[in-house]
């Protein structure tokens, strides 16, 4: 079968003592390209680790995983962070800004790991303005030099989604994206993913409790004990 990211028997176990501990007891999961995939689910089932593997953050202890046809399974470390870079974006429950960056500067750390000194000094501009819009696109026009902690927890999550889709990639993955936010913030970040994704035609895969942002998504799969269970 065909697929933009497909992982086929997954599982991964965790050292636990003595003992291991078998989280994912045999994943297979097909994103197709530009679709909108929630992974819902009990705490401890098993969601984020799946999330990391199928986006090159972590590896499995056995099963395969392709990008595009590509079985990435054994590629070494340097170019599966370089796969990574270049084709996922990341958004977090917790926004993992740096403290110490304004919101602009934090938008643009995944282009200045990617693009290397020469580049960044000669494409420094363009990258910039590519952040400046894309953070006023999220409404945080105003706020481009703020440090994180002068930042609502809103709009924290704007700068972390900016940040994950300021270097262009093919699929963004959220891990709870909402997860930390009061009611109201969680409704407008879920209308902006809805409308990021609509407008940039990119493959979003979302984690969430939430079943209002579960309803945004074309698809809902649901995983429990390390397997993924019919809905
Ligand atoms: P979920 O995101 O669905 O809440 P996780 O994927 O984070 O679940 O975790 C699934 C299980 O794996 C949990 O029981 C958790 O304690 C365990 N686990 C996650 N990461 C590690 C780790 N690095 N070492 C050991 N156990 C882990
Ligand atoms: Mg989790």
């Amino acid at each position: 079968m065909t697929g933009f990211v497909r992982v086929e028997g997954i599982i991964k176990d965790y050292p636990s003592g003595t003992q291991t501990l078998r989280v994912l007891k045999g994943v297979s999961l097909t994103l197709a390209e530009k679709e909108i995939v929630a992974i819902v689910g009990p705490s401890g089932a098993g969601k984020s680790t799946l999330l990391h593997i199928m986006g090159f953050l972590d590896r499995p202890t056995a099963g395969e995983v392709f990008f595009r046809d590509r079985n990435v399974t054994s590629l070494a470390d340097s170019e599966l962070a370089a796969l990574r870079n270049r084709a996922c974006g990341f958004v977090f429950q917790m926004h993992h800004l740096l403290p110490e960056l304004t919101a602009l500067e934090n938008v643009l750390v995944p282009l200045m790991i990617r693009s290397g000194i020469f580049e960044w000094v000669t494409r420094g501009a363009s990258s910039k303005k590519r952040g400046r819009d894309l953070l006023e696109r999220l409404g945080m026009g105003p706020r481009l030099r703020h440090r994180p902690n002068q930042l609502s927890g809103g709009e924290r999550q704007r700068v972390a989604i900016a940040r994950a889709l300021v270097g262009d990639p093919e699929i963004v993955l959220c891990d709870e994206p909402t997860g930390n936010l009061d009611a109201a913030t969680s409704r407008e970040v879920q209308q902006l993913i809805k409308s990021l994704a609509a407008e940039t035609g990119k493959t979003f895969v979302i984690v969430t409790h939430d079943m209002s942002v579960a309803a945004l998504a074309g698809r809902v799969v649901r995983i429990e004990d390390g397997a993924i269970v019919s809905p």
